[in-house]
């Protein structure tokens, strides 16, 4: 229960006229006794004070009674006074500021938060009216709308900019309400305020932050999708073209695997610098993640105009970047999609600059490469294949073939490699080269690989438990996962999971993923090495090996790859390349392996040559591990 001003005032006056009609009568009575007031005994003093006394406590007593009889309904027990101190409390240590104003508008009050949001005192504002804080920037609509809110619903809430006393304008946060007498009555508005300035800098930054990549500063994935998709709109207006380029680092992985993310993340922020000085302004550059950039050129008329840009980019980013110390060189693909020739959406054109992007990275990389209906088939077979690839590792679709490595000398079956088929459910036995690529472009090959050496290891567990003896059991290791940390961890895992003897597992990495770092290559093999495997160089002879870093490796064997042997006995070049790589493998006390053997003489040519292993149809083709002879 709350008393109005209007009410108090009108208790105040009571006591006063009560208290006075009580003198007079006092002085009345007094005078009824004798002339002299002073001149009264003792005792009748006491007399009149004790009435007097009696009197005051009397009207105390009915004052409730007095004031519903002069019509303040209001008893103010002393639980009403407890609870008019908590609001007066409340009202004051509240965070939020408070303005209160007569009907009129004019301001009665205010608490000590508006004091210190708007930066006026209570005698500064007092019996003004709160457009004393107006912003100027909403119009007379806005306040008109307000009022009628109020008068209809009796409260508003709202977001309303002011202005503090230093004229800085902010955004407030307010709920009016109009508050009405027990006769109904309106009698005051109160106002109740947060300033809201702090939330709107912090939306502001999530809404940057939201559209932006966190590390270059550039715009993110979504803005730049947003901003292509008004290209097109205002291209297709203006009947203008428009280019899209998606660019990927080559070989980024390597670099934050070898020298950590930290090295990573500066080179990518020099990376977005260099691109932004590249393109120049006018012209959006985004991160859409990871090593991948985007470029919107709008206004491009023509194929020749993006593909020069997109040489441009090439050009620079072969420049080293230089930094703390490092120098490092890295290249970069580009993908190109058109508008309006290759795609009429902003999604199509995106997806087929992706394409173009992949055929960039598989025709060699630091190269670009243009989008085409080709491409767009292509394209979608992928997709398709990656789709279900994922269901097959589900559904447990792969199957593990095991192909037989056999000596030379004895021409005894020594171990096997293991090599892994798809067994589709409409398109039969898929070989790996129809999935293993797309496998290691959408990250699958993890998942692959990891399944491929755990059927490996199990099987080659359970041939020993049934005494059917093996060197070794070989299994191939994508470059994709090469580089990778994880890699070790997983091996262990494996191994340890199936208790094979790490001495009977081979691991065959291809040449190309060992010199496509070689730094990185050498601590991984170390790390491998330590956990007892084996470790073979596949494919031998078509990377590019440098002969000082083979020398280094902790590497026991090379497999000469099979497009070497499959020119013996009678190709000079294969007979000189398939001999030098003998000759080199012995030098550096490695086994060597050749594969591809098709015909007898191939075998006897290679045992001639002092070669030790070989595999290939002529000894077996790749079989489920049920179908291989035992003697
Ligand atoms: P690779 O590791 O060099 O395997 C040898 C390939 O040569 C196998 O092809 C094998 O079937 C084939 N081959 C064996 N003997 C002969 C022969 O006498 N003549 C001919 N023309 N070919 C022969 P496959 O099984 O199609 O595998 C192809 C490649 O796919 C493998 O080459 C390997 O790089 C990759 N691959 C296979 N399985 C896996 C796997 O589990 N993980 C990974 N990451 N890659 C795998
Ligand atoms: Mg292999
Ligand atoms: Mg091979």
């Amino acid at each position: 229960m709350s008393v109005s001003v209007r009410d108090a005032l009108r208790m105040a006056a009571l006591y006063v006229v009560l208290s006075i009609l009580w003198l007079v009568l006092a002085q009345v009575l007094l005078q009824g006794m004798t002339d002299d007031p002073l001149a009264l005994t003792v005792g009748q003093q006491i007399n009149v004070v004790i009435w007097v006394l009696f009197s005051a406590v009397l009207i105390f007593v009915s004052r409730a009674r007095l004031l519903n009889f002069i019509g303040i309904g209001v008893r103010l027990r002393g639980e009403d006074r407890e609870r008019l101190r908590m609001a007066a409390a409340v009202f004051d240590s509240t965070l939020e500021g408070v303005l209160v104003t007569d009907r009129q508008g004019l301001i009665v009050h205010v608490n000590r938060a508006f004091m210190r949001i708007t930066g006026y005192q209570q005698d500064e504002v007092v019996g003004q009216r709160p457009n004393k804080f107006k912003s100027g920037r909403h119009g007379v609509a806005f306040y008109q709308q307000i009022f009628a809110t109020l008068a209809e619903k009796g409260e508003w809430s709202g977001e309303i900019w002011n202005r503090r006393k230093s004229g800085e304008i902010y955004p407030q946060w307010q709920t009016i309400r109009a508050i009405h007498d027990d006769a109904g009555e309106l009698s005051h508005y109160v106002a109740v305020f947060s300033d809201i300035s702090a939330i709107k800098h912090t939306e502001q930054e999530l809404a940057y932050l939201a559209h932006h990549d966190p590390l270059t500063g550039l715009p993110n994935r979504l803005l730049f999708t947003d901003r292509v998709e008004q290209a097109l709109v205002t291209a297709q207006a203006n009947k203008r073209g428009c280019g899209l380029l998606l660019l990927d680092l080559d070989h980024f992985q390597s670099i934050n695997d070898g020298l950590g993310h930290t090295i990573g993340d500066q080179l990518l922020k020099l990376v977005g610098e260099r691109l932004g000085e590249v393109v120049g302004s006018g012209v959006t550059l985004a991160r859409l993640g990871g090593d991948e950039f985007g470029v919107l050129a709008e206004n491009c008329q023509q194929v020749g105009q993006a593909g020069k840009l997109a040489q441009r980019i090439i050009e620079r980013m072969r420049e080293p970047f230089v930094f703390d110390g490092h120098r490092l060189f890295i290249s970069v693909s580009v993908g190109i999609g058109l508008f309006p020739s290759d795609a009429l959406s902003a999604e199509q054109l995106l997806r087929n600059a992706d394409s173009a992007l992949f055929k960039a990275k598989s025709s060699g990389r630091a190269c670009y490469a243009l989008y085409t209906e080709e491409l767009t088939a292509h394209a979608q077979h992928r997709v398709e294949t990656a789709g279900e690839l994922r269901r097959a590792l589900e559904q447990d679709e792969l199957r593990a073939y095991f192909q037989p490595v056999h000596d030379l000398a004895t021409a005894k079956r020594v171990g096997v490699e293991t090599l892994v088929r798809w067994q589709h459910p409409q398109r039969g036995l898929v070989p790996p080269s129809e999935f293993i690529p797309i496998a290691e472009r959408t990250g699958l090959i993890a998942e692959i690989d990891a399944w491929v050496l755990r059927q490996a290891c199990r099987q080659m567990v359970q041939w020993q438990r049934e005494g059917r003896q093996m060197a070794f059991v070989a299994v191939n290791i994508s470059s994709r996962l090469f580089g990778q940390h994880a890699l070790y961890r997983q091996v262990a895992e494996v191994l340890h999971e199936t208790g094979l003897d790490p001495a009977l597992l081979e691991l065959e990495v291809t040449e190309s993923a060992v010199m496509e770092d070689p730094e990185v290559a050498l601590e991984q093999l170390h790390r491998l090495r330590e956990l007892g495997v084996t470790l073979a160089i596949d494919d031998f002879g078509t990377g590019y090996s440098s002969l000082l870093r083979l020398k280094r490796l902790p590497v026991q064997k090379l497999k000469i790859d099979q497009g070497f042997v499959a020119g013996l006995p009678h190709d000079d070049d294969d007979i000189a390349i398939v001999r030098v790589i003998i000759a080199l493998a012995r030098s550096m006390g490695m086994q060597v392996h050749a594969e591809g053997i098709e015909q007898q003489e191939q075998a006897s040519f290679l045992l001639q040559e002092q070669c030790q292993l070989g595999q290939g149809y002529w000894f077996g083709r790749p079989v489920p591990a049920g179908d291989l002879d035992w003697e």
